[in-house]
């Protein structure tokens, strides 16, 4: 029997469509690369088709993997809490990953975190970039590099970006932490500081995006 073709590309499952409910129906469907096979579901973007801004994370977790839903775990709880201390109502804001699947590893009885490989963010962008077609924002929030590098290049560092604005294909986009990796933080001060970061990185992008603090734009 001939080896099976490795999946590297979600593009043959993504259609021609004007509509997010479309585009996620659809994604439900995809086998681009490897990592359906093990997840429950695909977790797609969620939000309004004219937000104003856009947050982009790495990958669905255990909890958005179980409840089909991105950012509902804990990372989710840090990432509502920063955006109303930014004054930023997430209801204006679509949310959604750079990877559609959970990829995880089995710890006990746990299901571990596992980093997508830059294979699979290639092979998820064309999800990221549909999306991107279709909500109106033109201001968006990467956390995290998965997030940065699927949007910004696999030689983008995060760490040496905070606060800028960078233009591309017609937005603007600023990197800054993911929330799950202020959660891992061992010390409480660079907690703090990095949570700061992050409401100060939202705010910035919200202000971009034609809002003042606790309002919509
Ligand atoms: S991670 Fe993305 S490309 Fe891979 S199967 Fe899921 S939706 Fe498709």
């Amino acid at each position: 029997m001939p080896p099976k073709k490795p999946r590297t590309d979600a593009s043959p499952f993504v259609p021609e469509t004007r509509s997010l409910p479309a585009l996620e129906a659809a994604a439900r469907a995809c086998e681009g690369c490897d990592l359906f096979a093990r997840a429950t579901q695909t977790v797609f973007g969620q939000g309004p088709a004219d937000a104003a801004l856009v947050v982009v994370g790495e990958q669905p977790g255990d909890e958005e993997d179980k409840a089909g839903a991105p950012f509902v775990g804990p990372a989710g709880r840090v990432l509502d809490e920063v955006l109303a201390g930014a004054g930023i109502d997430r209801s204006r804001v679509y949310v959604t990953n750079a990877v559609k699947h959970f990829k995880w590893e089995p710890r006990g009885k746990r299901r571990m975190h596992s980093r997508p490989n830059a294979g699979e963010v290639t092979a998820c962008h064309p999800w990221l970039a549909a999306e991107l077609a279709l909500v109106a924002a033109k201001v968006v929030v990467c956390l995290g590099a998965t997030a940065a590098q699927s949007l910004l290049g696999n030689k983008f560092r995060v760490t040496q970006s905070f606060g800028q604005v960078l233009a591309r294909e017609g937005r603007q986009i600023i990197a800054t932490y993911h929330p799950s990796a202020i959660l891992r933080m061992p010390d409480p001060a660079a907690r703090d500081k990095a949570r700061e970061q992050l409401r100060d990185d939202l705010k910035r992008a919200w202000t971009l995006a034609g809002g003042e603090s606790g309002s919509a734009p």
